[in-house]
């Protein structure tokens, strides 16, 4: 009898009504948090979600120093880290601010001593990790610090190093527990009259920060620097920090980012900009859709493709390209694209808006592309933020 009931169930046309009510937009917004300076820039809010990285030499070694923070800046990081573990690493911090054109932070573990010395320097910005700096009295000597300087700090939690307590109480250092310490000390922080905070909650294990930083943002309103700590090895840190930080950004969480990679810091910049603008957090170039190919393919889309990106680059214009290889998707994805070409038989049909503009031979496609490109940009008025009416969906941010 019960199996009977369920097939009748199975037959019933689900009331799909609702569905008709929801937005046609996925995105959600940012959580909303205040604003902190660091240096020239201002973190949160609605800020763009600031690139950061961490040099790898060291930091007493400034000639090297500099020359990797220079690398870094070419490749459009924004922020940079360095470690402060001995008195002749803060010693030389005001030599490197003298030498660098973005912002400087600097990175305490164990040793309050060392923030203390590091903040007679012209940081921008401290590090410290709560969990390691020798109990309350000696952070609070360090917020003391900062507040007379002016400089604000990252309360960088991180669930390798949390307080032996919380482990004990949470049993292991899971997402709870890591909320618990940042707003221990945030509090703390606060009772000194000190709000220029910013918060990290970092672990190798992508569930942990995930829901670590979910569960932040429902007690706290201070900008997060997200990442997935020790990462590894690329490709599979790249792809591992994907996948923490994509749902944290499509959260609306996160306002700095760091992609922690094994070895030279530089490709953590790319990395770290690909995920912000593949979860449409912060657009800075044409976004090309390609197929993946299959025996129907009617052009060499390789090689278009291949030509495309070398002509695109340094293009920031946030326009939506779809190349596809055939007639099965091609014409549904070139309407939906702001610019996409549907290709049949060694030639295409270009759409623009959603129209049919032209007719191309597979030799021209590449340079029609880029004319239709251009006309797009003119009707958009040059490179500005999407319109956001269901087409143009890829903000363009700084
Ligand atoms: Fe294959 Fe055409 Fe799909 Fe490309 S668009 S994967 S060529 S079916």
């Amino acid at each position: 009898m019960r199996l009977l009931i369920s097939k009748i169930n199975m037959t019933q046309p689900r009331d799909l009504s609702a569905l008709r009510h929801l937005s046609p937009h996925p995105a959600k917004p940012r959580h909303k948090t205040r604003e902190v300076r660091v240096g020239d820039k201002v973190v949160g809010g609605s800020n763009p979600v600031w690139v950061q990285s961490m040099t790898t030499t060291d930091t007493f070694d400034v000639e090297a120093t500099v020359a990797q923070i220079k690398r870094l800046e070419e490749a459009g990081c924004e922020l940079v880290r360095v470690t402060v573990p001995k008195p002749e690493d803060a010693r030389v911090l005001t030599e490197i601010k003298k030498r660098i054109g973005i912002p400087l932070i600097c990175d305490i573990h164990f040793d309050y001593k060392m923030a203390l010395m590091a903040l007679d320097h012209p940081v921008d910005k401290i590090r410290i990790n709560p969990g390691n700096i020798g109990g309350s009295d000696r952070f609070r000597q360090v917020v003391r610090k900062a507040k007379d300087r002016g400089l604000p700090m990252r309360i960088g939690v991180n669930a390798g190093s949390l307080e032996r307590e919380l482990v004990e109480q949470y049993g292991f250092p899971c997402p709870p527990a890591m909320v618990e310490s940042a707003i221990r000390y945030i509090e703390m922080a606060e009772k000194e009259g000190y709000h220029d905070m910013i918060v990290s909650l970092k672990s190798s294990d992508v569930l942990t920060v995930v829901e670590a930083y979910r569960l932040f943002a429902k007690y706290c309103d201070y900008p997060t620097h997200i990442g997935v700590t020790e990462a590894g090895k690329p490709p599979y840190a790249v792809t591992k920090s994907a996948s923490g930080l994509a749902p944290i950004l499509l959260d609306g969480i996160g306002d700095t980012i760091r992609i922690s990679l094994l070895g030279d810091p530089v490709p953590e910049i790319a990395a770290a900009f690909d995920i912000l603008q593949a979860t449409q957090r912060r657009v800075r170039k044409p976004e090309l859709i390609a197929c993946p190919t299959c025996g129907r393919l009617a052009i060499d889309l390789e090689k278009i493709i291949a030509d495309l990106e070398k002509r695109l680059e340094g293009k920031k214009t946030p326009v939506k390209i779809s190349v596809l290889g055939c007639v099965v998707n091609g014409p549904g994805e070139a309407r939906e694209a702001d610019i996409g070409i549907a290709a049949g038989n060694g030639k295409g049909v270009i759409f623009r808006n959603g129209e049919i503009v032209r007719h191309v031979q597979e030799a021209e496609m590449v340079d029609a592309l880029l004319e239709e490109i251009a006309i797009w940009e003119k009707d958009q008025g040059g490179e500005k933020p999407g319109n956001g009416d269901g087409r143009t969906r890829l903000p363009l941010l700084k």
